[in-house]
């Protein structure tokens, strides 16, 4: 635990002019408000300090009136900053007549409650998770909004690192098609930016478990970390992209999540590796049973799978998401689970064989996701498996240890697919969230904010004509 005379300290070291907090809209963005170091005194840790929430995406314009609470535990020198800047992550507050109080909507509220509700039914005192970060760095992408596609275009023609995209194959020493892979110097131009990316994280208290070359054409790249408590990963999810943001920036570039930048290459996922513990030992071991796994790990597996439908409304919440759900590109398109078999929704990595380092890895999810949000309902979605023993097996989801991608008419009848587009996600959220909603975990507001929300920015991209509209239809 810091205390305001470590913040004070850390002031005093690097020399800090300005002190910065950073706190999360509904999508899942970062937003900042600043003040001189002059003006930072201990009460700020108690009072917060004040903003409209309404410009965040979840309070209403009557009653917009919000405190943000610095969490001394959080801060950090921020490297992207010229002025020297300190910067805190914290919690959202209502303000009330005595005591404020955590604003019930607000994204770390919600995951820190999923966090209680899970202590409160004895199942587990702790979630490990781990999530794994791909992203493309494109030369700076210019969206054009042109006269003959009435549409936004993404113009990557003169792309200096991404030539290659456009024209698949091999263009001497450019990274191919769905080529990239590991790929190594010198066709991997990105692996000092990459390990620049790495250090910032390590600088910031973030371990990094390693970073690569994705499978995609130029420039699609990963980096994974150490797993940790969920409820540090949700903030250091939130770094972690702010630091990829902010290093391609730096030198003049972009870095996307975008699940589906890319029309015929390979996606960007969000996986999260996932396991629990009660008093110190792993809930998810069991050396007899499938994989390794435990009763309840199965169990958990059974919740997320049945629920995967309305989870996708928080894992994956873009009308994009659902372009990356497609066979061919290692990203899961059917519901069910395997070991090592990446076409499954969820994979049991088999090198994972120590009793605690026994998981799985969930694929669906992409970083278009409000990490708070989601993971908290990867949570929920599990503990309603345990809590109701949804065997998966019994279900018929599996364990399917073959390509989920080639499946014949008759395994098509049987095994069920995730949803196909952010629509039917939404209505699955619509039709199925008790089990998000227990134990006051998300409020009803919520889901109702962000079914109208979503519904809305659906309508407005299903309204736009698309490039690929005016190859079908212009002629006729
Ligand atoms: N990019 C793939 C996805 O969309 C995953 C590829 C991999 O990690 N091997 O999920
Ligand atoms: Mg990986
Ligand atoms: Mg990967
Ligand atoms: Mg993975």
């Amino acid at each position: 635990m810091k205390t305001s005379a470590d913040i004070q300290r850390m002031c005093e070291e690097f020399q800090i002019q300005m002190i910065d907090f950073k706190m999360t809209d509904i999508d899942g963005r970062w937003r900042h408000i600043t003040i001189p170091r002059e003006r930072f005194d201990d009460d700020i840790f108690r009072y917060g300090v004040g903003f409209d929430g309404s410009n965040y995406g979840y309070a209403p314009i009557e009653k917009s009136d919000m405190v943000f609470i610095p969490d001394p535990d959080s801060a950090a020198v921020d490297p992207f900053a010229g002025v020297p800047t300190l910067t805190m992550c914290g919690n959202v507050c209502t303000i009330g007549n005595e005591e404020n109080t955590p604003f019930d909507q607000y994204p770390k509220n919600v995951s820190l409650r999923a966090l209680e509700y899970m202590k409160e039914t004895g199942i587990a005192d702790r979630m490990v998770i781990g999530p794994e970060f791909e992203f493309y760095v494109l030369d700076k992408v210019r969206y054009q909004v042109s006269p003959e596609f009435s549409g936004y275009q993404l113009d990557t023609r003169q792309a200096e690192w991404n030539c290659s995209l456009s024209v698949p194959g091999n263009n001497g020493y450019e990274v191919a098609y769905k080529g990239g892979y590991h790929a190594s110097a010198p066709q991997d131009v990105g692996y000092d930016l990459r390990s620049r990316m790495c250090l910032a994280m390590e600088d910031w208290g973030i371990k990094v478990k390693y970073h690569h070359h994705e499978v995609g054409g130029p420039g699609q790249m990963e980096i994974e970390v150490e797993l940790g408590d969920m409820a540090e990963m949700a903030d250091n999810t939130m770094i972690i992209k702010y630091i990829i943001k902010n290093m391609a920036a730096a030198e003049g570039k972009t870095a996307t999540f975008m699940p589906k930048p890319i029309y015929k290459e390979a996606g960007n996922g969000l996986h999260v590796h996932m396991l629990l513990f009660k008093d110190g030992k792993p809930v998810f071991y069991d050396q007899n049973g499938y994989s390794g796994l435990s009763r309840e790990a199965h169990y958990f597996i059974g919740g997320l799978l049945k629920h995967i439908s309305s989870l996708c409304a928080f894992t994956n919440p873009s009308t994009n998401s659902f372009k990356r759900l497609v066979p061919g590109y290692e990203a899961p398109v059917t519901i069910g689970y395997a070991t090592s078999n990446r076409s499954a929704v969820i994979r049991i990595p088999a090198y994972a064989k120590a009793p605690e380092t026994k998981r799985f890895e969930l694929r669906n999810p992409d970083a278009t996701a409000n990490p708070y949000y989601a993971y908290a309902a990867i949570l929920m979605a599990g503990l309603d498996g345990i809590r109701n023993k949804i065997d998966p097996e019994a279900n018929g989801w599996g364990p399917y240890d073959f390509n989920l991608y080639h499946l014949s008419a008759e395994e098509q009848k049987k095994i069920k697919g995730l949803p196909r587009s952010l629509g039917e996600a939404l209505d699955a959220l619509e039709a199925d969230h008790d089990y998000l909603t227990a134990g006051g975990v998300f409020p009803e507001r919520l889901i109702e904010i962000w079914l109208e929300k979503k519904r809305a920015e659906l309508k407005e991209i299903e309204q736009i004509p698309s490039p690929a509209e005016f190859k079908y239809y212009y002629d006729l």
